[in-house]
This record gives C-alpha cells, sequence and structure tokens, in this order.
C-alpha cells in the first residue's frame, strides 16, 4: 500500500475516492460537512501537482428508484465548490456520454465529482458488489487512483478495491493515512489505562469490537440504550427502554467473563422519546425509557476517564436527537476535553455530537468512519486499505 507521496502526480489525471457520506435535512442542506474539509488536503495537494481530478463517492443506500432525489451528491458539488474556492464540475450520471466528455476536455487542475456511486446499486448492486466492468470503467478515467474514503475502507466496492485493480497505480490519499496514523494509539498498544467507552443503540454491529477490547481494554464504560441490554441482562428492571434483544445472550456472557465493564448507576427517564420533562432515578419502573445517562453516573465514568492514559468512544450516551439528552455525551466531552490523554473519537454519530457540540479540536483524533474504527479494533485488514 502505497501513500500519496510515494507517487508521481505531477501532470496525471487522477480518480479520488472521496468518503461525502454527509448528513443532508429534508431540504437537502448539508447538516455536517466534515467529511467535505477532511478531503481537501488531498485534492489541494494534486492541484498543486497540475492534475485533473475526477471524484468518486457514495452517499447514503439507494434501494429505490425514488432515493435517488434524495442522495445525489449535487448539494455536495456546490459545498466543495466553495470550501475550494474553486469551479467544481458536478455529472449527475456514474459512467457514460456525459461522463466521458467531460473528462476528454478536463484541463489541469480541473475537478469533475460524478454523481452517487451506488445509483449504480439499482443495478444488481453493481457498486457494492464490486462488479468488475464498472469498476475497469472508472479506472479508464485516469491514470492513477488515490483512496481517501476511510469511512468505507472496511467495503470492497467498486470505486474502491475494484478501481485500484483496474489501474496501473494506487495509493492512499491524506486523510486515509492520518486515521490510520492516529487509530494506532489505540490498536497498538495504547498507552495504559486505556479506557472505552461505547454507547449508541445496537450491539449486534459492535460484538467483534467488543470481545476484542474485553482483551485489550482496562475497563469499558457502557451508556447509552445499550447499557439497557447489558442491564436488563444482569436481571435488572429497564422498563421501556430499548434493548437489542438479539443480544441479550451475549450480553449476559460477557458480564460473566469479566468485570471490565462499567454500567450506569442512574438514569434520565422520560415516557416518550419526544417528551422533554424527565427525571433522574436510580431504578427504572416500567414505563419509564432511559434516554440517558444520570449525574451520579457521568461522576462515575469520570473517576475512570481521569485515571486513564488513552480513551477511545464509540456510540452517544443517550438519545440526542432530542437535545435534552444529550446532557452525558456533552459531560463526557466536557471532561476528556480538559484531559491530558490520549482520545479517538470513532466516527458515526459520537463523532457529529463532538464536532457540533464544539469538541473536535480538543480531541486527539476524531475519525470520519465509524464502522471502518470499529473493524480496525477487532483487527481486521481493511480491504480499502490494502490496495
Ligand atoms: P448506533 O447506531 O448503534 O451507534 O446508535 C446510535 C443511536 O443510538 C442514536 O440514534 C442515538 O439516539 C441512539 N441512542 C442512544 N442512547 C439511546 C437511548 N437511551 N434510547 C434510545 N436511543 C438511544
Amino acid at each position: 500500500m502505497k501513500r500519496i507521496k510515494d507517487i508521481d502526480l505531477e501532470n496525471k489525471k487522477v480518480v479520488i475516492r472521496v468518503d461525502y457520506n454527509v448528513p443532508l435535512d429534508s431540504n437537502l442542506n448539508i447538516v455536517d460537512d466534515n467529511r467535505i474539509k477532511e478531503s481537501l488536503e488531498t485534492i489541494n495537494y494534486c492541484l498543486d501537482k497540475n492534475c485533473k481530478i475526477i471524484l468518486l463517492s457514495h452517499l447514503g443506500k439507494i434501494k429505490k428508484e425514488e432515493d435517488k432525489i434524495k442522495k445525489s451528491l449535487k448539494p455536495v458539488s456546490i459545498r466543495l465548490s466553495e470550501l475550494l474556492n474553486k469551479k467544481v464540475l458536478f455529472i449527475p450520471e456514474t459512467r457514460g456520454n456525459l461522463v466521458n466528455e467531460a473528462v476528454n476536455n478536463m484541463k489541469s487542475g480541473d475537478i469533475i465529482l460524478l454523481e452517487n456511486t451506488r445509483f449504480e446499486d439499482l443495478d444488481e448492486k453493481k457498486e457494492s458488489g464490486n462488479d468488475s466492468e464498472l469498476a475497469k470503467y472508472w479506472a479508464s478515467l485516469g491514470d492513477v487512483f488515490i483512496n481517501d474514503a476511510f469511512g468505507t475502507s472496511h467495503r470492497s466496492h467498486a470505486s474502491n478495491v475494484g478501481v485500484s485493480q483496474n489501474i496501473k497505480e494506487s495509493c492512499l490519499g491524506f486523510l486515509i493515512e492520518k486515521e490510520l496514523d492516529n487509530l494506532k494509539l489505540i490498536t497498538d498498544n495504547p498507552k495504559r489505562p486505556f479506557v472505552v467507552i461505547l454507547g449508541g443503540a445496537k450491539i449486534v454491529d459492535k460484538i467483534g469490537t467488543i470481545k476484542n477490547l474485553i482483551n485489550k481494554a482496562d475497563h469499558i464504560l457502557i451508556g447509552g440504550a445499550m447499557a439497557y441490554t447489558f442491564l436488563k441482562a444482569k436481571g435488572l428492571d429497564t422498563g421501556a427502554s430499548l434493548i437489542d434483544e438479539e443480544s441479550l445472550e451475549f450480553a449476559r456472557e460477557m458480564l460473566d467473563k469479566t468485570d471490565k465493564i462499567i454500567l450506569p448507576i442512574d438514569h434520565v427517564v422520560s415516557d416518550s422519546l419526544e417528551n422533554s420533562s424527565f427525571s433522574i432515578k436510580d431504578t427504572i419502573s416500567d414505563s419509564d425509557i432511559g434516554l440517558d445517562i444520570g449525574p451520579e453516573t457521568i461522576k462515575l465514568f469520570k473517576t475512570y476517564l481521569e485515571n486513564s492514559k488513552t480513551i477511545f468512544w464509540n456510540g452517544p450516551m443517550g438519545y440526542y436527537e432530542n437535545e435534552v439528552y444529550q446532557n452525558g455525551t456533552k459531560e463526557l466531552c466536557d471532561i476528556i476535553s480538559k484531559l491530558d490523554v490520549i482520545s479517538v473519537v470513532g466516527g458515526g454519530d459520537t463523532a457529529s455530537c463532538v464536532i457540533n457540540m464544539g469538541y473536535k479540536d480538543l480531541f486527539t483524533h476524531v475519525s470520519t468512519g465509524g464502522g471502518a474504527s470499529l473493524e480496525l479494533l477487532e483487527g481486521k485488514d481493511l480491504p480499502g486499505i490494502n490496495i
């Protein structure tokens, strides 16, 4: 796997796989442009080398024709153009005459963004299934391929692995380099005590990571809805809180195996997700939904965090979509931001929370890839990195 500086890019036509899988609101406004900003270093480097730049990215999942309207990369091309202060030509196609013509007419320093690569998924999952004809076509557009989409590097798709297999030279961009260098602080002999914070809703996606972390971490602090599955597995009342039923047995096994898992001791509860009036309870009754960690839990988690040297965090501590239940996540941000520790946030919702709450620069690293960083932590090789 080559890094960008290992390759002579002068005057080359480069295909860059970026990660513009950004959240859009119902009016198609970009809610968080962090991933676009994170792509600028590699793009600017290629501009300095007088490259012609062809950008590929996915945005969300495309399962039916109607999904296309809400998942176009057009708004991204506008934001990218603002950030670069330069024209970005958006092509509303993923292949064909429009694309060929635009690429053939490119001059040095021109930038083209093709439409969402996953539009190809409507045709027998050609992008996600790494269709070789599609991969060859995208590869034929350039001389060099740069993968800079960390968020999809755990997937073997036509726009990353496929293109790299069909082009003369490939390398990793600056964003992936930065991600790998920072995530090494967690995967390779982390400074101890090493504390992991896990939250969010689903355990089933994180089973591999949890199994691996049970051996690696000194303590695992669990909040979010995930905590209620563990509390239920312990035999405690969890009322109407969200439970990942299929992971109850796994949670029981983990609790039997280790005393490293630290669970909440009090809860912010209400009777619905939308209700903003709440109470704080040590024990949960039948109609209660646990929506955030309580103040005593924050104090308890703080004692572990203050004694740590390395912190990895994946998953919000509460139902943060309702502002009232953001407190636990915000308090942990505040605590961690004041500590002299290595602190890494593993992408996804937690990264959005940390960025939107204004703490991004106070963490050692905020990853752009939730699934990818979890798979790295699991000890897996990522196909998009081994190009
Ligand atoms: P995940 O995709 O598994 O990381 O979960 C993220 C989701 O978990 C976010 O939508 C959060 O709002 C949600 N979440 C976290 N804590 C809770 C909770 N106590 N009750 C309901 N949803 C929660």
